[in-house]
């Protein structure tokens, strides 16, 4: 029986995203069988809170029955058809002019592609586009910061700036470069205050703009707060002074909101909580919260009118995925989206998100092996440090976060570890204070197991 165990049959047969594969050859993979709400169940039948929802992406839990009605209708309607050569239909009609409504600042169309590593290949594709079609030739180097997270394609790879991104894979490209990561509780030096810190940020990166010329910088990509690289929230006043040097020097700004977008930091974008004004706006994950993959790219009139009259030069824009808009997936963002307005999302976060940050801070905030609670919204990490008072990590090889979310995960909370030995927080958005405090309970039973462990 055990040979012919699920467990048994991927181990001989999956390839997994992000594993260890030898690893996970000897100790088997968690198979996860159905979902309830802000709950999954393995095929064993226990039960657990997945307090990222997923990856940072099921905003509505897993059991949302109106999302796979949207889906199921608009399958026996129309289950496919594309959007090239000025095809179309309403689904994606109806969620672009939905994102469009709800854009930050003042956006002028959507494009659509599949996954967040997608829709930023496309917005660099764009960004050169962009520049091309201004005679710009030179200008195409694209800026990201060291722990930004823009996915796994060979571009938006190159743009993230994560060690194990890059290793073995020979990545970045060239140019693509990467500035400082705006982390005060690590980065800034004694005595700074955040507003110097924030200050110091906008001039490095200036700085490495002028080292490698104006003429050749086409963009900056970043997350309003980076997620997978820790929960990194920048310092007050951070975005305003960034922008002040890409104004300068002729860069677009691209707000990556894959993680962000969608009311995970207590407002509908990122870019409004972090005062971000970009040219360019990803999104992906709670755009459907999650049930189909599906994202977007909404780009504002300065660049979408060079872009429009260079397609009309060459006679198109080749660009574009088979299944950009598709519409099975543009009905349930549509519904999603829906869904938002009439649970009153930010009301409910406005609510429940407050409560979780106060919360994991009177819990955690002197414990002896958290060195700093962050985050904002139902977005938080809780980062575990060998010495609390110089900020200093564990040894990566100790993997303490790992060895924590799995302590998390035996009592029934579904973790993740970051670099750094953080543990995140990106509960579905549905989540009720009292399974926020289920979930705090059992974080702190692993923190009192981790510390048991590393007396050992
Ligand atoms: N951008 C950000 C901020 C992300 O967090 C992610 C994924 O976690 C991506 C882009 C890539 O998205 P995907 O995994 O859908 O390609």
């Amino acid at each position: 029986a055990r040979l012919n165990s699920l467990a048994a049959r991927d181990v001989a047969a999956v390839f997994h995203p992000y594993t260890d594969q030898i690893a996970h050859a000897e100790n088997g993979p968690v198979v996860i069988s159905r979902g309830n709400g802000v709950r999954v169940l393995d095929d064993a039948g226990k039960s657990y809170i997945d307090v990222v929802a997923g990856l940072w992406c099921a905003a509505l839990g897993f059991s949302n029955e109106r999302l796979v009605e949207a889906a199921t209708r608009q399958m026996r309607a129309l289950p496919f058809y594309h959007a090239f050569g000025s095809k179309s239909h309403e689904p994606m009609i109806e969620l672009s002019e939905m994102l469009l409504a709800r854009a930050p600042v003042p956006m002028s169309k959507v494009f659509f592609a599949n996954s967040g590593s997608e829709a930023n290949d496309s917005a660099i594709k764009m960004v050169w586009y962009y520049n091309n079609a201004r005679g710009l030739h030179e200008k195409k180097k694209i800026i990201g910061r060291i722990k930004g997270y823009h996915g796994i394609t060979l571009a938006s790879a190159s743009l993230t700036g994560l060690p194990y991104n890059h290793k073995s894979f020979d990545l970045p490209l060239p140019g693509f470069l990467h500035t400082m990561t705006p982390h005060f509780y690590h980065g800034a030096l004694p005595g700074e205050t955040e507003a110097e810190f924030a200050t110091r940020c906008a001039d490095e990166l200036e700085k490495l703009i002028l080292a490698e010329g104006p003429e050749t910088v086409a963009a900056l990509f970043a997350e309003p707060i980076m997620g997978a690289g820790g929960v990194l929230i920048p310092p007050a006043g951070y975005f305003p002074k960034i922008k002040a040097v890409l104004d300068k020097y002729d860069v677009l700004l691209v707000a990556d909101e894959v993680i962000c977008g969608f009311g995970r930091t207590g407002q509908y974008w990122g870019s409004q909580t972090m005062a971000v004004q970009p040219d360019i706006l990803t999104c992906a994950k709670a755009l459907s919260a999650a049930y189909l993959p599906i994202s977007a790219v909404m780009v504002n009139d300065r660049v979408f009118g060079p872009i429009a009259e260079e397609t009309h030069k060459l006679g198109t824009f080749g660009h574009g995925f088979t299944y950009s808009g598709h519409p099975v997936a543009a009905a349930v963002a549509v519904e999603t989206l829906k869904i938002y307005d009439e649970m009153n999302m930010l009301d409910h976060v406005g609510d429940v998100g407050p409560y979780m940050q106060s919360e994991l801070r009177r819990r955690f905030t002197d414990h002896p092996l958290v060195g700093e609670v962050r985050g904002t919204g139902l977005i938080a990490a809780i980062e575990l440090v060998e010495d609390k008072a110089e900020h200093r990590n564990f040894d990566a090889g100790r993997k303490v976060g790992a060895r924590t979310a799995k302590h998390m995960e035996n009592l029934g909370v579904i973790g993740r570890a970051l670099p750094g030995d953080g543990l995140a927080f990106s509960p579905p958005l549905i989540i009720t204070k009292s399974e926020i405090d289920e979930v705090l309970d059992g974080v702190e039973k692993a923190l009192a197991a981790i510390t048991v462990d590393l007396r050992a």
